[in-house]
């Protein structure tokens, strides 16, 4: 067989994901012995505490293109891409999940439209059947939001971080360095030349999803307060409107009072207004305080993760080098 040019890299970060990476391996390795390039697979273990980590260790034996980056602990999905990306030297990258959500088959698609010229290629979900109705609802609504109120970037609706970056892209998303990241967003604020191919989104082949509603909605906040001022600013508007009509509802007491005399009762109307407009001062205060926070977690510059140990076949340096700091 002619030599292959190029290199792919696939980056898959795991968590608890032993249950599911032998199925992972029988559907993912036909596919990338298909590739017109070679490839190397970077598994990030993001502080599984099954032993996820040995069984890799065990097939690396006989896969040699296999890369392990042991993380220190669980630093979360989006940081351990981060890590997948700074350390895989392919001229091009797809991150794809270990549960088989993401079907493996469009890997030689997305790589044929990168040797064709595209830059990036993002993988949509067509259906979101294997979704409950809430969290169907709750995206669409999440997208309309995010792209009406986003500063700067508009976000393709159910694209997830499936996706091939070539090596401009890689390099591009590896600048971003803030902290609280929202991978959906920089990916889509990075921009380059996109292609955009549908699938079907499969039930997860084993294991469990890490997510639930609360961490979906916290994550939604970090999306917004990342690519949008709006709910900092949207304050100042309403404040003004509340005051002029504050103004317009006093002067209408006033003279009600010059004309008619003071009128005592009115205890309703003033326990309705106090509790609504602390209400609203707190909603204020309280979105000050979600920009705030994340400015001190910026301006902490702390790494967005530590690596114990690379288990690296082709590089026998790596296996010596302990507590390697990002
Ligand atoms: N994952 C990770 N760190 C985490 C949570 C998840 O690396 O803290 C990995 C997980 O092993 C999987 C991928 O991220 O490969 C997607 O996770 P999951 O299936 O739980 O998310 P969902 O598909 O439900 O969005
Ligand atoms: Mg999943």
């Amino acid at each position: 067989m002619a030599e292959k040019k190029f290199l792919t890299s696939i980056i898959i970060p795991v968590k608890e994901e032993s249950e599911g990476l032998d199925i992972l391996f029988s559907r993912l390795l036909p596919i990338l012995d298909e590739l017109p390039t070679n490839y190397e697979l970077v598994f990030v273990n993001d502080g599984s505490t099954d032993n996820t980590l040995e069984l890799l260790i065990e097939k690396q034996k006989s896969i040699p293109q296999i890369k392990i980056i042991d993380l220190s602990r669980n630093f979360g999905k989006e940081s351990a891409l981060y890590a997948g990306f700074a350390n895989c030297n392919g001229d091009a990258a797809i991150s794809i999940d270990a549960d088989l959500q993401d079907p493996p088959e469009l890997i030689l698609e997305m790589v044929h439209y990168w040797l064709e010229g595209y830059e990036v290629v993002t993988a949509v979900r067509e259906n979101r059947d294997t979704d409950s109705l809430m969290k169907k609802r709750s995206a669409g609504v999440f997208y309309k939001l995010i792209n009406k109120i986003s500063d700067d970037t508009k976000l393709t609706p159910n694209a997830g971080d499936y996706r091939l970056l070539n090596r401009a892209a890689i390099n591009a998303f590896l600048e971003l360095k803030e902290k609280v990241r929202f991978n959906k967003g920089l990916l889509s604020w990075i921009g380059f030349k996109e292609k955009i191919i549908y699938h079907a989104r499969e039930d997860r082949a084993a294991g469990k999803t890490k997510w639930n509603y609360w961490k979906l909605f916290k994550f939604s906040i970090d999306g917004i307060t990342s690519f949008s001022k709006t709910p900092l600013e949207v304050w100042s508007y309403l404040g003004v409107i509340i005051a002029i009509s504050g103004f317009l509802y006093g002067s209408f007491i006033v003279f009600k009072s010059i004309l008619f005399g003071v009128n005592v009762p009115g205890y309703p109307s003033i326990i309705t207004f106090l509790l609504f407009f602390s209400g609203l001062q707190m909603i204020g205060i309280g979105m000050l305080g979600q920009y705030i926070g994340r400015i001190f977690i910026e301006t902490k510059q702390r790494p967005l993760y530590i690596i114990r140990k690379i288990y690296d076949a082709s590089d026998e340096k790596y296996n010596n080098h302990q507590n390697n700091i990002a």
